[in-house]
């Protein structure tokens, strides 16, 4: 019985469809149940560490996770704005700040309608 080991068991990836042996496959890093191939393990990861949000005054807030310094990059209308030490769970703390940077938005609008406000006052003497 001959044996081979170029490839036991060809699989094609679900997500590029280039086959792979079954054993040079890596678990999906958003799907347990799933396996795909190093090379799509690597762009999912790449896409898990990077995202976009929209605050509530309308600002792009994009953000970038880099795994290797463990900081977390964060731009507003394509300004870096933030850098976060991040060890993990880049989402976690991309809320944290977006509940944060939030508020400050709202402070700096109230500040601003108070300005406002003040200024307004004055002109009346
Ligand atoms: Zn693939």
């Amino acid at each position: 019985m001959s044996y081979s080991f170029e490839m036991d068991m060809p699989t094609p990836c679900p997500r590029c469809g280039v086959v792979v042996d079954l054993h040079d496959m890596v678990s999906h890093p958003n799907e347990f149940k799933s396996l795909v191939c190093e090379s799509c393990h690597d762009a999912i990861e790449a896409e898990n560490n990077q995202g976009l949000a929209i605050d509530s005054y309308g600002n792009k807030i994009a953000w970038e996770y880099l795994p290797d310094e463990e900081l977390l990059e964060i731009c507003a209308n394509g300004e870096l704005i933030a850098t976060w030490l991040c060890e993990d769970e880049p989402e976690d703390s991309i809320k944290a700040f977006m509940v944060i940077w939030n508020k400050a938005q709202a402070m700096v609008v109230w500040n601003k309608a108070q300005a406002l406000v003040t200024s307004e006052q004055g002109g009346d003497i």
